[in-house]
């Protein structure tokens, strides 16, 4: 079987590629047009590809882009199985392939969304009397994170002070403060906004319709920037003991909850996949994130960093902006031919078992 073709260079080939190779495997397609446009004007749309019968019992729903940039790796992963794959599914099981959930980040080269929201932070409960989760911690931090100067004495300076934090705190507490999302800073860093995003409301309108009749639902999100190069680390929302958790456990190997500490992501508010019970209540599920390494995590930080101070201090369209752009996706997608090729097995293997279960 052939390797997966590289990665697309842009959100522009990445969508156009995806669409050929649905319509060779014969999938129906739908777009959904995005209010905003792309760093060269062109148009943004989250675009599902399905297969299988609409009226099935049995879903299995693959997402790629709900962090944006990482959306280069989710990508390639569906297509090279629309390609290769996809003629051996059994038939009664209707897949649904989401392209570019969060398709502003994905162009724009972002792992944010066009309000610098985190899509897998904004799903908190909006109407809670008490507001969004509060992270107290994250204010103390917020200036170092993201100044607004972003010279190299600068960044030299915020790191370091930022690296004395985390020892005075320790790594694991360091990572939660900082990822574990925040509502009160619009212009930093894993902000989950100040209510439902599009991509959120659009998420909500396309299940109710589509995962309507759905009995027995897989929800396969694919994530890229945190872990061991090429390794696809698959983490639950659930607990383990929760009856998904075991399932997710059952069907595959490794699975780790962030719940219970064990997991490369921190525990963290407002993630998709953490509502799927609203978006399928009639369904059993069995919702996973497979996370991806590329580069460590402080590469991975200090790109987030400059792609914050791009946008809230900067030019997004100014000189500095291809360099930061340049660096964001170095973070989260590895144009190494290998690394597609290193992360394809454990998804190859994740969706056969779950079109078999
Ligand atoms: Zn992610």
């Amino acid at each position: 079987m052939p390797h997966p073709e590289p990665l697309s260079p842009s959100y522009v080939v990445a969508r156009s590629v995806f669409r050929e190779a649905a319509a060779s495997a014969g999938a129906t397609m739908r777009s959904w047009t995005h209010p905003e446009v792309g760093p060269d004007g062109e148009e943004l749309t989250v675009d599902v590809a399905e297969l299988g019968p609409a009226d099935a019992t049995d879903v299995v729903v693959v997402v790629s882009g709900t962090h944006g940039v990482e959306g280069y790796c989710g990508s390639a992963l569906q297509r090279h199985w629309l390609s290769h794959h996809a003629a051996d599914r059994p038939t009664h099981v209707r897949v649904a392939l989401v392209h570019a959930f969060n398709p502003y980040g994905f162009a724009w080269v972002r792992r944010v969304n066009e309000d610098n929201v985190d899509l897998n932070r904004n799903f908190v409960d909006w109407t809670s009397p008490d507001g969004p989760p509060s992270n107290p911690d994250y204010a103390e931090i917020a200036a170092l994170l993201v100044p607004a100067d972003w010279s190299g004495a600068e960044q030299e300076r915020t790191t370091a002070e930022l690296m004395t934090r985390a020892m005075e705190v320790g790594l694991e507490r360091f990572q939660e403060i900082v990822s574990g999302g925040q509502y009160d800073h619009p212009t930093g860093i894993f902000h989950g906004g100040t209510g439902p995003t599009w991509s959120h409301r659009w998420l909500r309108e396309w299940a109710s319709g589509h995962l309507a009749a759905a009995e027995r639902l897989t929800i396969i999100d694919l994530h890229t920037g945190l872990g061991p190069w090429g390794h696809g680390e698959l983490i639950s929302h659930a607990a383990p003991g929760d009856p998904q958790y075991e399932r997710a456990n059952a069907r595959w190997t490794g699975v780790r909850s962030f719940l219970a500490g064990d997991s490369v992501s921190a525990q963290l508010s407002g993630d998709w996949l953490g509502v799927v019970h609203e978006l399928a209540p009639g369904a059993e599920a069995t919702p996973i994130a497979i996370e991806y390494g590329t580069v460590d995590t402080i590469q991975v930080l200090q790109a987030l960093r400059a792609d914050a101070w791009l946008h809230a201090h900067g030019d997004p369209t100014g000189p500095d902006a291809p360099a930061v752009r340049a660096q964001v996706r170095a973070a989260f997608a590895d144009d190494d031919p290998a690394w597609i090729a290193t992360c394809w097995p454990r998804f190859h293997e994740v969706i056969s078992a779950s079109l078999s279960a």
